[in-house]
């Protein structure tokens, strides 16, 4: 067996998994989120809980929010307790085995990229659009880490100026202390974020897509909006990595009205004679975080 953890600003995603990667159990818990101790002895009790339920010692790989700098030390993380910890280096020597961790946009490609809809691709490029935007690039079968793991944080490049002047749009600060982030506009905070500032009142992005069904010229507009920028950053992805494919997940992608507009939306930001490489939504959804940590931690393994 092998586990994948997938650590969440409000929950920690334990699953085991055997040697083919398929899921034999998946629970979660609540994340401790300032108490580094804490959450420590959490994780701990629920591997030593995994290891009794399936009498083995397995390897553990980790998924967590947040940059693993040098000497493994997590950084940007809004699972704030994590912040300047050896999270690896701390729960190796107290589950006394393999740990492997990384990012867990990084992770959903990598599995996306072996297992899912990234399959039989050289260059895979991943975007989950959650909560936040992030993403990460996958070649032949491994991430594509950069100098500082860095390589894949669209969320913090800064949204296009064209986009920008054309929809009359505010800056807006950043989680990560910038203003005009990427991430501000098009995760899925961000579109609710701009359906309220079209509207002129709290929306939620459910809001936005009833309104949107309902053809609402307001949620119209938003929708443009949205997609232009999205479309402008994943064009930037584009440029960037000239990838094989792009891989969109998170609570986003599973609206029909965004994926299937997402091509559309990226070839208006690219210049004349540049193809859209395809466009595919994520196989495994919200488990390719685990699914991915557990590749890390079974190839550290080996
Ligand atoms: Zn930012």
């Amino acid at each position: 067996m092998i586990y994948g953890l997938d650590i969440g600003g409000t929950k920690i995603e334990i699953a085991v998994f055997d040697e083919q990667f398929v899921l034999a159990e998946r629970w979660r818990v609540p994340t401790p989120t300032t108490d580094y101790v804490e959450f420590l002895d959490t994780v701990q009790a629920q591997i030593e809980l995994a290891d009794a339920k399936f009498g083995a010692k397995a390897p553990v790989g980790i998924a967590l929010p947040g940059v693993v700098a040098a000497q493994g030390l997590v950084i940007s993380s809004n699972v704030a307790c994590l912040n300047q910890q050896q999270v690896g280096v701390d729960l190796t020597a107290l589950l006394q085995r393999p740990v492997a961790i990384g990012n867990d946009c990084r992770l959903f490609v990598l599995s996306e990229a072996l297992l899912g809809a990234g399959r039989g691709f050289s260059r895979v490029f991943g975007v989950i659009l959650g909560t936040g935007a992030g993403g990460g690039l996958c070649v032949d079968g491994q991430i594509y880490q950069g100098r500082h793991q860095l390589a894949g944080e669209l969320g913090h490049q800064s949204i296009a100026a064209r986009v920008l002047m054309q929809y009359q749009l505010p800056l807006y600060r950043c989680g990560c202390g910038l203003d005009g982030c990427a991430e501000t506009y098009i995760s899925g905070t961000g579109l609710a974020r701009l359906y309220s500032h079209f509207s002129q009142q709290d929306n939620t992005t459910y809001d936005w897509l009833q309104a949107l069904r309902r053809a609402e010229p307001v949620a119209q507009h938003c929708f443009a909006c949205y997609l232009d920028a999205l479309g402008a950053a994943l064009a930037a992805q584009v440029l960037a990595y000239d990838p094989d494919v792009l891989v969109i997940g998170g609570g986003l992608s599973d609206i029909d009205e965004i994926f299937q507009a997402l091509p559309g939306a990226i070839g208006r930001h690219l210049f004349s004679g540049v193809t859209v490489p395809p466009v595919r939504r994520a196989e495994y959804g919200a488990a390719s975080g685990e699914r991915g940590a557990a590749i890390l931690g079974a190839r550290l393994a080996a």
